[in-house]
């Protein structure tokens, strides 16, 4: 018998992995399975990123760097921080890591522990509770509302502290909602925050400039009386086509008692994946500082299909889909059809053909509702909504 710690029984996982494994089952044995599941973008990484690794490779950068990162790529995100926030962070401040969720992670281990309650988005990305399973530490679900236009209410947040909260972890823009949180109610919740000085805060913004109709979305950085508690978590996985890359980057507090949470961070990549490789660190520089035109087509092509889906998804009968403000998603209530969320999205992979998720699969307050990536093509997109016209039309709910 082995015996494995209890932390790996209280593991959770991400679905949208198992729809994908399910979705190229379906696909490889002959059946036409249109993905609207995962979410990561449909486009190639841009070419002179790709060119930037495949010189690093050629130029013989093939051993370990700093555990914190290359300082040329630290310098990159301190620049790209300055012209997405106007804040000007130390490149002594920010991390590199192998991708987005090794941030998340690491803030989640370092502040949890049985006794102490982590406050993170509900529906949300489904890595926030289950690390904070892993811990031991309490989940302590913040609801994230559809009458709020998914922004998370300053109001509730604050409601939810107690004198064991060690971490408030953020989302906006937000999966699975697309809800992007307005700034004025940024601005309440940290000002509320300045009674619970104990408290950290993580703050996911990996979606940061990915929002529609010119509206900004406001990062935690602007908030310097917190800046001595806040961790920020972003990356290059969506904002440039480079989920496989695994490569993120992550601020850390420059002074101030949170200071050594830096420190932690750097002795956790030591101990556990040491550095990220060079190649994919140059492609990041790269990123950052080449032409931005291929982010720019991807993004109005993501605008252009975001109008298709809702619209298309409101024309279903008992589905209503408020527009997404960020990130690729849309999240439709579907409480009208009569199908529990999750059940729908089985069948609909299963006899239509059309790979979406759950909305229970990133929290309770997920039902009632499946996520759609709209990072397909268009026509893809209008196939998808014409097989699930066709499917709830001639399919009762099924309890
Ligand atoms: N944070 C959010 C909100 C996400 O949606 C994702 C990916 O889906 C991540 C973090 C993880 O990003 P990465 O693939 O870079 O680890």
């Amino acid at each position: 018998m082995l015996h494995t710690t209890a932390a790996f029984d209280r593991i959770g996982e991400e679905n949208a992995f198992a729809v994908l494994a399910r979705a190229t089952a379906l696909q490889q044995s002959g059946k036409d399975v249109i993905n609207l599941g995962i979410g990561q973008p449909d486009f190639s990484t841009p070419a002179h990123i790709v060119e930037a690794a495949v010189k690093a490779l050629r130029d013989g950068h093939h051993g370990y760097t700093p555990a914190t990162g290359l300082l040329a790529t630290r310098e990159a995100v301190v620049r790209r921080t300055l012209t997405t926030t106007g804040v000007e962070v130390s490149p002594e401040q920010v991390m590199i890591m192998p991708g987005g969720k090794p941030t998340m992670f690491a803030a989640i281990v370092m502040f949890g522990e049985p006794g102490a309650e982590i406050l993170y988005p509900d529906p949300g990305f489904p890595i926030y509770r289950s690390m904070i399973e892993y811990t031991g530490a309490t989940p302590v679900p913040v609801p994230i509302r559809e009458e709020n236009g998914f922004a998370f209410s300053a109001e509730e947040t604050l409601a939810l502290i107690t004198e064991k909260t060690r971490l408030l972890i953020l989302n906006s823009p937000a999966n699975p909602t697309g809800g992007v949180t307005p700034r004025a109610e940024i601005e309440k919740l940290v000002k509320g925050l300045a009674d619970h000085p104990d408290v950290a805060i993580l703050s996911d913004e990996i979606y940061d400039v990915m929002t529609y109709d010119g509206e900004a979305a406001t990062s935690l950085l602007a908030f310097p009386e917190i800046a001595d508690r806040l961790i920020v978590l972003n990356g290059w996985s969506k904002t440039w086509a480079m989920t496989g890359w695994r490569l993120g980057w992550s601020i850390w507090p420059a002074g101030g008692a949170g200071r050594k949470l830096y420190d932690n961070v750097r002795k956790l990549a030591v101990n556990c994946w040491s550095c990220v490789n060079a190649q994919s660190q140059f492609a990041g520089i790269a990123a950052i500082d080449g032409p931005q035109d291929d982010v720019a087509a991807m993004m109005a092509a993501f605008d252009r299909r975001r109008k298709v889906v809702v619209e298309g998804l409101n024309a279903l009968p008992g589905v209503t889909c408020a527009t997404p403000k960020g990130a690729f998603y849309a999240f439709p209530n579907i409480k009208g059809t009569g199908w529990k969320a999750k059940k729908l999205a089985s069948a609909l992979l299963e006899e239509a053909g059309v790979a979406l998720i759950g909305g229970p699969d990133f929290g309770v307050l997920g039902e009632g509702y499946v996520r759609l990536s709209y990072a397909n093509s268009e026509e893809n997109i209008r196939r998808a909504l014409e097989r699930m016209g066709t499917f709830l039309a001639e399919h009762p709910a099924r309890s």
